[in-house]
């Protein structure tokens, strides 16, 4: 290393100790790096080719007011989401303002009275609790006659494919299927375990909508879920696909049915996807697009990075440091508060903004318990950035993702563990 970096480094605050240990751990990666290159390579042409297909040009980048009626980019940007996704439709918006959003669009939309929807995966995001109705909320889909029905995996990760084969009847019209493990210690599931489970459900119920939470996921592996018959995909701009450009908005891919039915909830039933102003931000959605193969790239480096570091000290990563990667989320169990609020110290300090200012753990609105969150981001709450979160309960679990570029992933991850060296919680 040039005496000039390692003085950078020093300056920055991080110690000739924690950096040694931590150059020696990514020596140790070449490998795994090159592999996600690989996919990166796949993803880049892959994107490149879906807006050659759709000869994307520079009059799609201007934007549209009021009713946003022939709106040729945003309907353009759609029908290149369609290509990367291989699927009929898409509709990918500003109005839809997160993830959470994404999803209770693409669920009410779908979903009648009397219809009952099925989680085969365990218990959902924690925000879908309160939209489906499993904690009591106003306009719940429970509210409006939508029962829930939820198959938890078994203890050693497999589907419960009897208990899945039970719990599906004559009103079960959607399965929502969650491929991020979020706040859940389970694991992530991989594109093709996804793929199994929706032949197995199809092969009992063949008209049912397989809809995948797709968040975190985009662009990790070769494929998307709806290579393997997932029937819509859903995720937000403002995690991989928008590619740290995207300023807000969330994707609905899949069949055009579905898609429809979701646009009808997104606007109203008729206007649909014809209406919509982009208000200017299709270019910074077509060039994030276009960017997050290599963002997603960057955060899973920083997320093997991490697992690597961290296991070496004796504690439990989910993944661990050697296992194949299906998100970019990495978990680190830490089993106290004190080590997830150092190490969210950590991540702020090596942030581009905002790194003057210390994270603490605050009540933030759809979640059970505290939550710390660490984030020095262009766009506000943007995860594709690096960020990290978790909640303040047990087993005091540190959820981290994301960085646009490798290089600042390694250096949040350096800074985090500099912060628990700091504080005597860590030995190298
Ligand atoms: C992030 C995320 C969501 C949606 O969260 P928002 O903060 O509303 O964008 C849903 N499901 C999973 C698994 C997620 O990771």
């Amino acid at each position: 290393m040039s005496e000039a970096l390692d003085a950078y480094y020093r300056e920055l605050g991080l110690s000739e100790k924690v950096y040694s240990y931590c150059q020696s751990v990514e020596a140790g990666l070449a490998d795994r790096f090159s592999q996600i290159d690989a996919v990166t390579e796949y993803n880049q042409l892959k994107v490149i080719k879906a807006m050659q297909e759709h000869k994307v040009s520079d009059y799609h980048f201007a934007d549209s007011t009021g009713y946003g009626y022939n709106d040729i980019g945003r309907d353009t940007l759609e029908a290149v989401y369609a290509s990367v996704f291989h699927t009929e439709d898409a509709l990918v918006r500003p109005h839809i303002t997160c993830g959470t959003h994404a999803l209770t669009i693409a669920l009410s939309g779908n979903l009648r009275p009397g219809d009952e929807l099925l989680s085969p995966v365990g218990k959902p995001y924690d925000t879908l609790e309160g939209i489906i109705g499993i904690r009591p909320q106003k306009g719940s889909l429970a509210e409006y006659g939508v029962t829930y029905r939820q198959v938890d995996l078994l203890e050693n990760g497999d589907f419960d494919y009897e208990g899945i084969r039970n719990a599906l009847n004559e009103r079960t019209k959607l399965v929502t299927i969650q491929r991020s493990k979020g706040y859940q210690p389970r694991r992530t599931l991989s594109v093709k375990r996804i793929g199994e489970l929706i032949a197995f459900i199809k092969s009992i119920k063949p008209d049912v909508i397989c809809m995948v939470d797709n968040c975190y996921g985009e662009f990790v592996e070769m494929m998307e879920p709806t290579d393997v018959g997932a029937d819509l995909c859903v995720g937000s701009l403002i995690k991989n696909p928008g590619g740290g450009l995207a300023p807000i908005g969330g994707y609905i891919v899949g069949k055009s049915e579905y898609v429809e039915n979701a646009a009808f909830r997104l606007t109203a039933p008729g206007l649909g996807k014809e209406v919509g102003a982009s208000l200017g931000v299709n270019r910074s959605f077509f060039q994030g697009l276009f960017m997050a193969p290599q963002v997603v790239g960057g955060a899973l480096k920083g997320a093997i990075f991490a697992a690597n570091i961290y296991e070496k000290l004796g504690f439990e990563c989910v993944p661990d440091s050697t296992e194949s990667r299906h998100d970019i989320i990495q978990a680190v169990v830490f089993g106290n508060a004190g080590h997830v609020i150092e190490f969210c110290k950590g991540i702020q300090a090596a942030a581009p903004v905002d790194s003057h200012v210390v994270p603490e753990p605050w009540a933030m609105p759809g979640y059970d318990c505290d939550v710390i969150m660490a984030a020095g981001a262009f766009i506000s709450g943007s995860s594709i950035e690096l960020s990290a979160d978790a909640p303040i309960k047990p087993p005091y679990s540190v959820y981290f993702q994301g960085g646009l570029t490798w290089y600042h992933s390694k250096f949040g991850i350096m800074m985090s563990l500099q912060k628990l060296w700091d504080a005597g919680l860590v030995n190298l």
